[in-house]
């Protein structure tokens, strides 16, 4: 843990030391962005890009933007953009008055391209897709632009022209005019302008012609004045066009874009295209699936802000690709819930257990902590009656290994009560155990026995009096491939089967009764659980489990 925990960032290394060498930005406030293209709900991976974009502000006192990416004009949709906003306040962050969409820049971003024809560094080519995947050369050969030296006052005329509507879709485009013989592809007179005839979520249909991602991006953030454009690697081969874009065009800033590693996690998917993919062909319930690695996922499933980011923390910022387990994110969980988690019993697989020497129709009280790890928790009324639940698997007719718990003979401690002794079990006519039966000592009251005999184990239980149904969903991984978002695999052949067990009749202390969605508890002994936000109601309580409690998260692994 400790290498993690001290993993550099590299990216306060940088701003630190810029600042000290009275370097670009010293005295300047630090101003970030996060901009998601709103095309899709927000992942984990999301989440670790929003806390460097975010947290680096803080961290030097300065602002982050939150700009929605529309410049693709397909897929956008409103509900996407509002569902970025809330898991956004959700995690913890704001962006103030800072809200902006890239295609509030276009009229600009059209400017600055007539300023690059103007200046030379600019022309409308006439390649199809086809030929242009064919020109564009390999390491030994440059491209071909056919098209390159057009005269600068044809192109204006046709690319006014484009932007007019007089033309098809791909007739034109417009190319800068960098290096048709770079190493780097993206800067071989790469496209800043395409025809497309497609309606725009907030232009309409203003505009047929749409600027690409590596020419409005630049442009975008200078003109919020950015002083540090913070991405993921992906986009490290793009930024001498990044640069060239913002020292070819009269923008008032020169942002530097420094790229860090993207989060991967193993046993999941990362990418909104295929998590897209298994909302719409129902496979999940929704993008707030529990399942899902999305933040209203995560959120449903029980994951705490605090845990998130606390998670993107101790990940760290690096340069190099790394998958982080699912476990650790997790342990992180834990650790939250662990401090914050009020302790409750349930019984998942219930069977009846009767203390055949306590007077029926008896009841009495014991006041048990809320959260042993925190004082602050307070205690909460039980009731103890003759008649219980306890789980199923904690008795067994005939002892079979290291069994500890109930069988005929042997004592447990029923958790804050009584030690109780078993005595036999009824069975149905199938065979089946419908009733355990015990004694009780009266002189264990509160758990240990006053002659101070041993007793190995305790077993969580509920008062069958005065308890109330449950609906529990159990999670595991939504794929059992560690891998599913390799390169060419088929993702959807690799989902868990056994990714969701639903379980009726379970049942739980009835503190549990005036449960309010999203209120987060320790099931003793059984993991971490909260009430699903969306089904759970007082007249049909529905918990998630967001984690069990055996921790197979190994440091240093
Ligand atoms: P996806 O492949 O899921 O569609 P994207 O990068 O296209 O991801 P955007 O909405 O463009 O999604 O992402 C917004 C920001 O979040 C970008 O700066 C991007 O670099 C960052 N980001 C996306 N996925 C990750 C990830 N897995 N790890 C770190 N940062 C990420
Ligand atoms: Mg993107």
């Amino acid at each position: 843990m400790a290498e993690i925990l001290e993993s550099k960032n590299f990216i306060h290394a940088f701003i630190e030391e810029d600042i000290a060498e009275g370097g670009q930005f010293a005295g300047q406030t630090v101003h970030t962005r996060f901009p998601p293209e709103p095309n899709g709900y927000l992942h984990i991976g999301h989440c670790k890009a929003l806390t460097i974009d975010f947290g680096t502000a803080l961290k030097f006192g300065g602002i982050c933007n939150l700009r929605m990416d529309d410049t693709n004009p397909a897929k956008e949709d409103t509900e996407y953009v509002e569902a970025i906003q809330e898991d956004i306040h959700w995690l913890g962050f704001d962006w103030g008055d800072r809200f902006f969409y890239g295609s509030d820049y276009f009229e600009k971003t059209y400017e600055y391209a007539e300023e690059l024809i103007q200046k030379g560094l600019a022309y409308v080519c006439e390649l199809t897709p086809e030929q242009f995947k064919e020109y564009r050369g390999d390491l030994t050969h440059p491209a071909v632009s056919p098209y390159r030296n057009r005269p600068m006052e044809e192109s204006l005329d046709l690319f006014r022209r484009m932007r007019a509507g007089e033309f098809p879709d791909n007739k034109y485009t417009l190319r800068a005019k960098i290096d048709l013989t770079s190493g780097n592809f993206n800067m071989r007179d790469p496209v800043l302008y395409r025809i497309r005839h497609v309606e725009h979520h907030r232009q309409g249909t203003k505009w047929c012609i749409y600027p690409m991602y590596d020419f409005a991006h630049p442009i975008q953030d200078a003109l919020e004045g950015i002083t540090h454009s913070l991405c993921s690697l992906e986009f490290e081969n793009h930024r001498p066009l990044y640069n060239w874009v913002v020292e070819h065009v009269s923008v008032p800033h020169h942002p530097p874009q420094i790229e860090f590693a993207r989060l991967g996690i193993d046993h999941t998917v990362l990418s909104k295209r295929k998590l897209r993919q298994l909302v719409e062909e129902g496979r999940v319930s929704g993008w707030d699936d529990p399942r899902m690695p999305t933040l209203c996922g995560l959120r449903r499933r029980g994951y705490t802000p605090a845990s998130i980011r606390n998670f993107c923390e101790r990940i760290g910022v690096a340069k190099t690709p790394n998958t982080v387990e699912y476990a650790f994110l997790e342990h992180c969980l834990r650790d939250d819930l662990n401090e914050t988690a009020t302790r409750v019993m349930a019984v998942i697989d219930p069977v009846k257990l009767t203390v055949t020497n306590y007077p029926e129709g008896q009841t009495e009280t014991f006041q048990v902590e809320n959260n042993p790890v925190n004082p602050d928790a307070g205690t909460r009324p039980v009731t103890f009656s003759r008649e219980l639940w306890i789980e199923r698997q904690d008795f067994m007719e005939e002892k079979v290994g290291k069994f500890f718990r109930l069988f005929p003979g042997n004592e447990v401690r029923l958790k804050g009560a009584y030690v109780v002794k078993c005595t036999g079990c009824v069975k149905d006519e199938a065979g089946n155990v419908v009733e355990v039966l015990c004694t009780y000592d009266p002189d264990s009251r509160g758990g240990d026995p006053a002659d101070g005999r041993k007793v190995k184990s305790t077993i969580h239980w509920v008062d069958a009096e005065n308890c109330r149904d449950a609906e529990v969903r159990l999670y595991d991984n939504l794929f059992d491939d560690p891998d599913p978002d390799a390169a060419g695999k088929d993702f959807l052949a690799c989902l868990n089967p056994n990714s969701l067990e639903i379980r009726q009749g379970c049942k739980v202390e009835a503190s549990l009764a005036h449960t309010q969605p999203a209120d987060r508890f320790q099931f003793l002994r059984q993991g971490y659980f909260c009430a699903d936000s969306k089904d759970s109601s007082p007249d049909h309580l529905v918990f998630n489990r967001a984690v069990s409690l055996k921790d197979s998260y190994k440091p240093g692994k």
